[in-house]
C-alpha cells in the first residue's frame, strides 16, 4: 500500500462525524504522519537501556523469574543451533502457557517446572513457522507503527541489519512517547479539539470486562479468547473499579503464586507491588489532546472510557491513538492494517 496516497473514501466514518469532515481531518493529521515517516527508529532507541536475551534451552521457569528479576517485560529468542533470533517471549506468553496447563489449585504446573522455552514454543507453534518481526534502524517510525499495528504485536525488536544485534525493543509507548515529545514543535492539529468519541478513536463495543469476584483463571481464559491487552474490572453495580492488564499476570511469577489461579481479581489486584492507584480512565466530552496528554504522562498503554456513573464505554489504547494520527491519514485502516 502506498502510504503517501490520499485517505480512503471508502472508510466508514466514525461516530458523529460526516465522511467529509473526517477527511478533512485526516489531512489534518498528515503533519503527525509526515513526521513519522521523516524520523527513523534508531531516533526513538534510548542512548542506554536493559535489553535481555534468552537462549531457547532455557527452562520456561527460569526465563520468567528472570523477566521478574530484571525488570523488563519481554525478550528476544536466540537459537543457537540456527544461530539466529527466532521470536519473542512476553507475558502473553506466560499466559497461554498458565492457561493452557493450569489444572486446579496448588496442583504443581509440571510443564512450567520441566519444560524448555523451545519445548513450549514447539507444542504452541505446532511446526508452524511465525519469523521474528524485527525492524532495521534505519526504517521509517511509521513502519515501526504499521508493524506492531499490523502483526498485533506489543514488542517490535530494532536489529542491526549488518551485526544481526538487537538493538532496543520498540513499544507503542516509545513511539508515542517521541511523538508526543517532538511532535509539540509541529503545529497542532485542529482534530486534536475533537473528542475520541466523535473521532471514533477507540473501542466503544463489545468491552472485554472482568467482575471483581471472577477468579484470574477466568482473566486468563479472556485474554486467550479475546486478544485484549486489558480488561476493565467491575463491580456487582457494573462500575469500573479497577484494570487488569497482562502486565499484571507476571506478578504471578514474581510472588511464586501461579498454582493457584481460583483467587480472584481483586485480591490479585491487592497484592501487587508497585501498581498505579485506581484507573485512569477518560470521559467522551473528553478531547483527544486531553486523552494524549493523559496517557502520556501516567505512561500507560490505555484509557478506560466511562461515563459520569462510572460505568465501562470504551477502550482508548495506544494502538488506537497511533493507528488515528499516524496511519489513517495513510489511508490505512485499522481493518486493513
Ligand atoms: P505482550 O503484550 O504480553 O508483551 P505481545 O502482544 O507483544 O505480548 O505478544 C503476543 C504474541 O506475539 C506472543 O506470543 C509473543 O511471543 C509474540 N510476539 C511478540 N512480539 C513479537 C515479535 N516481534 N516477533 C514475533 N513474535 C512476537
Ligand atoms: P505495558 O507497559 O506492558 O503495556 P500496561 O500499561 O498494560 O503495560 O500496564 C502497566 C501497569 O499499569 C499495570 O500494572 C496495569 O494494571 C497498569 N495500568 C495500565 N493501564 C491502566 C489504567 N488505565 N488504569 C490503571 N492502571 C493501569
Ligand atoms: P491493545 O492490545 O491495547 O494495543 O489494543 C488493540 C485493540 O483492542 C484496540 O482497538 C483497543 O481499543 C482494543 N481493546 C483493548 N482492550 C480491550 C478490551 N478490554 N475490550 C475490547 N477491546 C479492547
Amino acid at each position: 500500500m502506498d502510504p503517501t496516497a490520499e485517505p480512503s473514501q471508502q472508510d466508514s466514518p466514525p461516530s458523529g462525524l460526516p465522511l467529509i469532515e473526517r477527511t478533512d481531518l485526516l489531512l489534518d493529521a498528515k503533519v503527525y504522519m509526515d513526521f513519522m515517516m521523516k524520523h527513523c527508529c534508531y531516533d526513538a532507541v534510548p542512548t542506554s537501556s536493559k535489553l535481555v536475551i534468552f537462549d531457547t534451552t532455557l527452562e520456561i521457569k527460569k526465563a520468567f523469574f528472570a523477566l521478574v528479576a530484571n525488570g523488563v517485560r519481554a525478550a528476544p529468542l536466540w537459537d543457537s543451533k540456527q544461530q539466529c533470533f527466532v521470536g519473542m517471549l512476553t507475558i502473553t506468553d506466560f499466559i497461554n502457557i498458565l492457561h493452557r496447563y493450569y489444572k486446579c489449585p496448588l496442583v504443581q504446573i509440571y510443564e512450567i517446572e520441566e519444560h524448555k522455552i523451545e519445548t513450549w514454543r514447539d507444542i504452541y507453534l505446532q511446526g508452524s513457522f511465525k519469523p521474528l518481526v524485527s525492524i532495521s534502524p534505519n526504517a521509517s517510525l511509521f513502519d515501526a507503527v504499521y508493524s506492531l499495528i499490523k502483526n498485533k504485536i506489543h514488542r517490535l525488536p530494532v536489529m542491526d541489519p549488518v551485526s544481526g544485534n538487537v538493538l532496543h525493543i520498540l513499544t507503542h509507548k516509545r513511539l508515542l512517547k517521541f511523538l508526543h515529545i517532538f511532535g509539540a514543535m509541529l503545529p497542532r492539529p485542529h482534530f486534536l479539539q475533537k473528542t475520541v468519541h466523535q473521532l471514533g478513536i477507540g473501542t466503544f463495543r463489545d468491552v472485554a470486562l472482568i467482575q471483581e469476584n471472577s477468579s484470574v483463571y477466568t482473566a486468563l481464559e479472556i485474554f486467550v479468547d479475546r486478544r485484549v491487552s486489558a480488561l476493565p474490572v467491575v463491580n456487582e453495580a457494573g462500575k469500573v473499579v479497577g484494570l487488569y492488564s497482562r502486565f499484571d499476570v507476571i506478578h504471578l511469577a514474581a510472588q511464586k503464586t501461579y498454582n493457584n489461579l481460583e483467587l480472584s481479581v481483586k485480591e490479585a489486584l491487592k497484592q501487587r507491588t508497585l501498581c498505579l492507584e485506581g484507573v485512569l480512565k477518560c470521559y467522551s466530552h473528553e478531547t483527544l489532546e486531553v486523552v494524549i496528554n493523559r496517557i502520556a504522562k501516567e505512561q500507560v498503554h490505555r484509557l478506560v472510557l466511562v461515563d459520569e456513573d462510572h460505568h465501562p464505554k470504551g477502550i482508548v489504547s495506544l494502538s488506537d491513538i497511533l493507528q488515528a494520527l499516524v496511519l489513517s491519514p495513510a489511508g490505512i485502516d485499522s481493518q486493513a492494517s
